[in-house]
């Protein structure tokens, strides 16, 4: 595979920062997580009700039981732990495929981050990583999910609306890729933020 058709160490002449999502300011980053907690509340609520409408007390595990509950409080934080270092680790395998450069990870009050710093990644880089954990994960809670019944898969329904909640800092890079920056473009992920630079003569597409 050519890596070098999906980064430059340098930035180009002609590119100018036309863009910058950056979840470590805390005005955006408490903005990104209020968005997350109602992507997450709209996920739970849609597939609990597609799915456990007909007997809705069928999906809790025993809540008069404090030992059982206390239990499965502890396996979904397990869960969600594994979940957050499982996500990184993928932005992070998709960054080192495409270019085979030094990764940066790390934990903030606002977000876990894995980036590429010395770089300059393309359009197309850029969405594979961004969007590599939000289909992996999507599709590992949801089949489990939709397969499994009873608390068990309530419990794949709370990791994946906490998980659909927790991509939104990825979707929202994800949309200005895809809709709002047009041209060619590169970008550059240092973990909690991304620049975006568009060739300012705006020629072509990356
Ligand atoms: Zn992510």
């Amino acid at each position: 595979m050519d890596r070098s058709k999906n980064f430059t160490h340098e930035l180009p002449e002609g590119y100018k920062p036309v863009k910058e999502v950056d979840v470590g300011d805390k005005r955006f980053g408490l903005l990104m997580n209020v968005a997350g907690i109602v992507l997450t509340a709209l996920a739970g609520v849609g597939f609990f009700f597609l799915k456990f409408r007909g007997d809705p007390g069928s999906a809790f595990p025993d809540l008069g039981n404090i030992w059982v509950f206390e239990g499965w409080l502890f396996a979904l934080l397990v869960g969600l732990i594994a979940y957050l270092v499982l996500h990184e680790l993928t932005h992070g395998v998709v960054y080192r495929i495409l270019t085979g450069e030094k990764l940066t990870f790390g934990l903030k009050l606002t977000c876990a981050y894995c980036g590429v710093p010395n770089i300059y990644v393309t359009r197309k880089a850029a969405l594979l990583s961004l969007l590599a954990p939000f289909t992996v994960f999507s599709v590992a809670f949801l089949v489990p999910f939709f397969v499994l019944s009873g608390p068990v898969s309530f419990t794949f329904l709370v990791l994946f609306a906490l998980h659909f909640g927790g991509c939104v800092g990825d979707l929202y890079d994800t949309i200005l890729l895809l809709f709002c920056l047009k041209g060619k473009l590169l970008m550059r992920d240092t973990g909690p933020k991304q620049t975006f630079y568009v060739l300012s003569d705006g020629e072509g597409d990356a």
